[in-house]
């Protein structure tokens, strides 16, 4: 699998719709686009297909800036087989963010071989840009807690998520690079969600390093941390509402309206249909924790204790490719904490 590498956006990029992007680019490539400063912003879209904000976002702030950057930006555009399909992930190919930690694929050669340039070029900060299938606030994540990292995260949102797992994707591999975070900008194409995005990253190109890692002034923050994550056996076909005539787990028709609430210990999830119709958690560790959560009592799936999902989704392709969502503990970071944890979980 080759890296394609460029100087500048073809002229069509701009205004090209995101499921032809295959007309323009002959598959992964990465772009070193000049600016009036450096060092450079690495910017990552497409790594997953259907996850078009990015994209948007860069179309718009092209249009504003008349194609001319404040900060050079290196970019890359990920799976544009899948893009062009309007899927996450192509069926016999892997997930493209979960490809950075190595490893002899070809597309975890191609990963690697990103990162070798980007760490070349030392950027000022990497924004990896993606989207929810359910509905979510907009949010950052961040896979490190120092200041830096966290406060260009607040620029994006108070409502912050920390995660460790899954550990391949791309702002991890980037996290040792420079501070890094993913953006989830709301549900794919959602106008609210492109301008969010193309505002931040405006902000990002025009700030100077004190500035961009400063603490955005009068924001609090919510920090979240994802504990577990919940998977649906291959077999199991999942229900939501009313539409759960063959499903083996019905769930309730406001399933994805509990992200980043707190439920509470006894709540209805869903009801079990058939044999099929369980839940897995498993915690960051890869051990088997659904007993820790939920309990099947009557047919009815109930939370055994309190806890704030994210990421819940309605949509079955995701959930068989990724997952149903993950669980979240709140982390609060604004008191100053003594160091503890592993290097790579807590820097001070
Ligand atoms: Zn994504």
């Amino acid at each position: 699998m080759k890296l394609h590498l460029f100087e500048s956006l073809p002229q069509a990029f701009a205004t090209i719709p995101p499921r032809e992007i295959g007309s323009l680019l002959p598959g992964p490539s990465l772009f070193f686009l000049e600016g009036e400063r450096t060092p450079p912003l690495f910017v990552s879209i497409l790594l997953h297909g259907n996850e078009t904000t990015g994209l948007l976002a860069l179309q718009h702030l092209l249009k504003e800036t008349e194609g001319t950057f404040p900060r050079s930006i290196i970019l890359f555009v990920g799976n544009i087989r899948a893009a062009q399909a309007g899927v996450r992930k192509m069926d016999h190919e892997p997930d493209y963010n979960r490809i950075w930690s190595g490893g002899q694929s070809e597309e975890e050669q191609l990963a690697s071989e990103v990162l070798r340039h980007v760490a070349e070029h030392t950027p000022l900060a990497c924004i990896d840009m993606h989207n929810n299938t359910g509905k979510n606030p907009h949010y950052a994540c961040v896979n490190t807690l120092d200041r830096p990292t966290v406060n260009l995260a607040r620029r994006f949102s108070p409502t912050i998520v920390y995660f460790t797992e899954p550990h391949e994707v791309i702002s991890i591999a980037c996290s040792r690079i420079a501070p890094s975070v993913t953006l989830e900008c709301g549900i794919a194409g959602e106008f609210s969600g492109t301008m969010h995005a193309c505002d931040y990253l405006k902000s990002c190109l025009f700030s100077n390093q004190e500035q961009l890692f400063s603490h955005p002034e009068g924001k609090h923050d919510d920090v979240f941390h994802t504990v577990a994550k919940i998977t649906l056996p291959d077999n199991a076909r999942p229900g939501f509402g009313n539409r759960c005539d063959d499903a083996d787990i019905c769930f309730r028709s406001d399933f994805d309206l509990l992200n980043f609430t707190r439920v509470a210990a006894g709540t209805v999830l869903g009801t079990a249909q058939t044999q099929a119709g369980i839940l897995n958690v498993s915690n960051n560790l890869n051990k088997d924790v659904t007993e820790e959560y939920f309990q099947i009592r009557n047919g009815e799936i109930r939370t055994t204790r309190h806890f704030i999902p994210a990421m819940f989704t309605m949509d079955r392709t995701v959930i068989h490719q990724d997952c149903l969502g993950y669980i979240m503990e709140p982390y609060p970071i604004h008191e100053e904490k003594p160091c503890i944890g592993s290097k790579r979980e807590l820097r001070c």
